[in-house]
């Protein structure tokens, strides 16, 4: 969009789950409380031998329920651009 010269560019800003893999210990109370369906097991082993969680972020609404449950803080709220 343009005004007097003036280029306008509107950004849409979104939240997203972010999960440190390294850190998680696959309790998945995250899974239990994530009402998108957004996380799942990984099927992978982390370093410490737990199958970690990842997000899907096209389905994350970032209402940041997992953020508030997980018991090892491995979950960050981001802002991200759609
Ligand atoms: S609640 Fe935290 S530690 Fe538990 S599975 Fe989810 S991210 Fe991993
Ligand atoms: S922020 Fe909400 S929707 Fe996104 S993964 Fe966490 S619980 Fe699910």
């Amino acid at each position: 969009m343009q005004f007097a010269g003036i280029s306008v560019i509107f950004v849409t800003m979104s939240k997203k789950a972010k999960i440190n893999q390294f850190k998680c210990k696959g309790c998945y109370y995250c899974i239990d409380v994530c009402r998108s369906g957004s996380i799942t097991k990984s099927g992978q082993g982390n370093p410490k031998g737990y199958d970690y969680v990842v997000v899907d972020e096209a389905k994350c609404t970032g209402c940041g329920n997992c953020y508030t449950v997980c018991p090892d803080c491995c979950v960050d709220i981001i802002e991200t651009e759609e």
